[in-house]
């Protein structure tokens, strides 16, 4: 299954990564609980997110389920974990060790000029059987970019991580242009359904209850490896994993991603 694809859809909320810009969008219906900037309020009209819920994102409750999903119908639960802004030499290694404690499978929306500076973790991820997801080359806002600095965005980072089939635009800023250049690569446009908020680091304790309070089947968890101090996010990462394993979940890469 390719999430968006199938009827030019986006998913769920955006909310940008190191930035105070918080929104949720739900059924055409926007629910802001920003503190943004007037360019990231305008940003924000053209987001125009149209929502699918979790479950739906994975494939849970439309006819055609992947057949992991149909797995997590019939018994146990999963969720989606994802790391963007990385790879990072220092948080990246930490996360993939925490991943493997924890047979945990996830999805990294990577920087082009990260991946570039980091060849062996991309390797390194992509051998523990996770996800890559394209986050752009130099993580500038799409929305502000032409079909041409779009494309060349999602192509040079693509040159570096090898084909992907699904994005992750910086910030959760979207509009018809980066959804048509990302359709025309074959890119499904992946957002999230839940927002640790470790970007803005509220403290471990403060990570780990933002993913676990909203966290149901099909969850897809939004996190970071890169760009910033991701100590936080490390330690709220092992009580997430913890937590929700006891809980019944399993952590899958999203079906979108390969
Ligand atoms: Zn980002």
């Amino acid at each position: 299954m390719r999430i968006g694809r199938r009827a030019g859809r986006t998913i769920v909320a955006a909310v940008a990564c190191a930035t105070a810009l918080s929104l949720v969008s739900i059924e055409g219906q926007t629910s802001s609980a920003s503190t943004a900037a007037p360019g990231q309020a305008q940003a924000r009209t053209q987001t125009q997110t149209q929502v699918l819920n979790a479950a739906q994102v994975a494939g849970v409750s439309k006819g055609k389920a992947p057949r992991k999903a149909n797995k997590a119908r019939r018994g146990g639960k999963v969720a989606y974990l994802t790391f963007d802004d990385g790879p990072n030499a220092r948080f990246t290694p930490q996360v993939l060790s925490l991943l493997k404690q924890y047979n945990a499978k996830a999805t990294f929306f990577m920087i082009g000029s990260s991946a570039k500076a980091n060849p062996a973790l991309v390797r390194r991820v992509r051998a523990q059987g996770h996800a890559i997801g394209n986050h752009t080359y130099s993580h500038p806002w799409l929305n502000k970019l032409s079909a041409a600095g779009i494309r060349s965005q999602l192509t040079r980072t693509d040159a570096v991580i090898g084909r992907t089939t699904c994005m992750r635009p910086p910030g959760g800023f979207v509009n018809n242009t980066v959804r048509k250049v990302a359709r025309s690569q074959g890119k499904s446009v992946v957002m999230w359904s839940v927002d640790t908020r470790d970007w803005a680091r509220p403290g471990a304790g403060v990570v780990s209850r933002n993913a676990l309070r909203p966290a149901r089947n099909g969850s897809i968890i939004l996190t970071h490896d890169g760009g910033g101090p991701r100590q936080q996010t490390i330690a709220g990462l092992r009580t997430v994993l913890k937590t929700m394993t006891a809980q019944g979940y399993r952590f899958e890469k999203l079906p979108a991603c390969r």
